[in-house]
């Protein structure tokens, strides 16, 4: 099986059109097709009992290990609330100029943080977190330009922040490593 794209795995069950929103989203972003489909993997060799949260930098990694084979970019989501040992959490993780990045749908929803509103916004800041580590994939750093898609985030209202899209720095570099 040869894809020539970037493959989106859902690890754990999400909507069927979340999953095609967000692939719909990717391929505006990277101009590349992209294939949704199931992984499996046992999460709990990740959990951290002290912590109570899945070590992200090794669920990366394992993704790369069994999931980051004939695809130009794998992208694997989760449910789970990761960290990594420097922070407290992270929404997401990438390989820098890599092949493989995740990203967890946990700390992303306004219910965790009390907020009433009807959770409209978590798609909108999911599709923003798969783009921005897809981004670092693709070897683009942290971008200062108001609203890129680019900017670093600490917190969900940081991601509000920003849009879904490149700017045109960003999306430049993304041109320029593409076509050498
Ligand atoms: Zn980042
Ligand atoms: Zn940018």
């Amino acid at each position: 099986m040869n894809e020539q794209g970037i493959a989106i795995i859902s690890f754990g069950y999400f909507e069927h059109d979340f999953l095609e929103k967000i692939a719909e989203s990717v391929t505006r972003e990277f101009a590349l097709p992209v294939h949704i489909r199931e992984g499996h993997l046992d999460l709990s060799e990740f959990y951290d009992a002290t912590r109570r949260q899945y070590n992200g930098n090794m669920i990366l990694r394992e993704v790369e290990k069994q999931y980051a084979i004939d695809s130009v970019k794998t992208f694997g989501l989760f449910y789970v609330d990761l960290f990594i040992p420097i922070l407290t959490y992270i929404f997401g993780q990438a390989f820098l100029g890599g092949r493989s990045a995740i990203a967890s749908i946990y700390r992303l929803s306004n219910e965790r943080y009390g907020l009433k509103e009807v959770d409209e916004s978590l798609l909108e800041r999911f599709e923003k977190e798969v783009i921005h580590e897809l981004g670092h994939t693709f070897g683009l750093i942290h971008c200062h330009v108001p609203a890129c898609v680019m900017g670093s985030s600490t917190y969900v209202e940081d991601i509000d922040q920003k849009s879904s899209s490149l700017c045109f720095k960003c999306r430049t570099q993304l041109h320029d490593q593409a076509i050498q």
